[in-house]
């Protein structure tokens, strides 16, 4: 006889508190089996050195280690389709029910209803849970019902019913006890999944009342480590958004909080506007006519451009998967604007490399750069990248570490002419939006 179970599958919410599709799941009738599937069709389009895989593995392995230790159960591991791992699981064990958390990414969307198609054909039951955002898809809306499409209202929305929510009520204690205690899989070695141990760590986040209450003041300079560094661990669920907002509303200064929305915003964008993914969310800029030149495409990648502050952050880039905003938002208007390429090139450049890479919020930050995104930077704004230094890098701290020969006669003579490229830049973009 299988043994009747319930499924709780672990995807970008890799922790055991306040995760509340497991809270649910620990809550039913039937013991809980904690399932992690290492997604083959995801796996095979990353570097083999990818650094976020062995994050995500070593998390894995952290999970695992608890699981055992402090409730005698363990974590099943899956190297295969969701789809092959169901299938699996459903000739393994008698599944009552699947829960698990929304992820709002297109690729995921499509997973999820394939995956409810199939479980609902063998009469299991799939419940999935808000997780990974405070507000999810339609519940910030204007009054009309329609999505904001300025940042601005939105933030104010979110903010006046935030405050009347009771976070406290939503972080329960789960009932471990539920889990249930034997697994038959496998563990693997990321040599197994096909990956090596990567030489880039993921860095642990940083938040203290003193960098929260100092963010605002010290946030656009780039040679201070000033900011959280909570991409990853929001993004892989190591840490509760719901933690950190409640620590960051807690404070006398909201910057901070402000952007954990701009997080939520283009969140909302992509559900809203699937589109987005690869169009401009506004049209008309999807009439611009890009150089693409890939020589020059190499340089802006290699940090090569001959303009030190660009080559830092291109740089930074590459040897740590980290850059600081404030160069993330130079180096983006450089490649569309100065050298006039297209945004999705940059997009898909950062996807690869950023440990902290989230679709809505690398989407929606390349179309604010290129000015085709919704409330976007105006197209005539284009940052020049030697004043830049003089704002918000003047002692050269960031530069000096990152560029250490940009003084030396090896270093390159910038690739483009500041005032030339701005003109072309603003002629063509004019062509387009005529
Ligand atoms: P902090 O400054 O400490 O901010 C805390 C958190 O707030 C961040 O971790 C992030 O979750 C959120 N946040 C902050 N700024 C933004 C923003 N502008 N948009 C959305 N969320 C924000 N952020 C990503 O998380 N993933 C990406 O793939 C990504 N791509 C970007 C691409 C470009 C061209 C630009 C200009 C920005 C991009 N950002 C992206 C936004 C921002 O640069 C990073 O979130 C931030 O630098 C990460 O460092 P931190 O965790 O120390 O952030």
């Amino acid at each position: 006889m299988k043994q009747t179970i319930n499924i709780f599958w672990f995807r970008r919410d890799l922790r055991l508190n306040d995760n509340i599709g497991l809270y649910h799941s620990l809550k039913g009738d039937y013991p809980v089996l904690p399932i992690f599937i290492f997604d083959t069709s995801i796996l095979e389009e990353l570097p083999k050195n990818d650094a976020r895989v062995t994050f995500i593995y070593q998390t894995i392995q952290d999970l695992k280690k608890t699981l055992e230790t402090n409730y005698g159960s363990l974590l099943a591991t899956y190297h295969k389709t969701p789809l092959e791992a169901f299938k699996q699981l459903t000739q393994d064990f008698h599944i009552n029910a699947v829960y698990t958390n929304h992820d709002y990414e297109p690729y995921a969307k499509q997973r999820d209803k394939e995956i409810e198609q199939f479980l609902s054909s063998k009469d299991i039951i799939f419940n999935t849970f808000k997780d990974q955002v405070i507000f999810e898809k339609n519940e910030i809306v204007k009054q009309d019902g329609t999505p904001y499409v300025v940042y601005t209202p939105y933030m104010k929305a979110w903010k006046a019913r935030f405050k009347n929510l009771s976070l406290e009520e939503t972080t329960p204690e789960a009932n471990f006890d539920n889990l249930y205690k034997h697994t038959p899989t496998k563990n693997f070695t990321l040599e197994d999944l096909g990956f090596e141990v990567s030489s880039q760590e993921i860095a642990p986040y940083k938040l203290s009342s003193e960098r929260i209450l100092n963010y605002e003041a010290t946030r656009n300079y780039p040679g201070k480590d000033s900011t959280s560094r909570l991409g990853p661990h929001l993004r892989f669920g190591t840490v509760s958004i719901r933690d950190i907002a409640k620590q960051a509303a807690a404070e006398l200064n909201e910057v901070f909080l402000q952007e954990l929305i701009w997080r939520e915003f283009f969140m909302q964008i992509l559900w809203h506007f699937p589109r987005t993914a690869t169009q401009s969310f506004k049209p008309k800029y999807d009439n611009i006519v890009w150089r693409n030149n890939e020589e020059e495409f190499k340089k802006w990648c290699d940090g090569n451009t001959g303009y030190p502050l660009v080559d830092a952050g291109m740089r930074q880039l590459n040897a740590s998967g980290y850059m600081h905003n404030r160069v993330r938002m130079l180096v983006g208007s450089f490649l569309c604007k100065h050298l006039l390429i297209d945004w999705r090139w940059g997009e898909a450049y950062f996807a690869e490399k950023l440990h902290d890479y989230e679709m809505a919020s690398n989407i929606g930050n390349w179309q604010w750069v290129a000015g085709c995104g919704v409330d976007a930077a105006p197209y005539f704004r284009i940052f020049n990248p030697t004043t830049q230094i003089e704002k918000f890098d003047k002692d050269l701290k960031y530069i000096s570490k990152w560029v250490p020969d940009f003084q030396e006669l090896t270093y390159p003579q910038p690739m483009v002419d500041h005032k030339e490229a701005r003109e072309r830049c603003l002629s063509r973009y004019k062509e387009a939006l005529s």
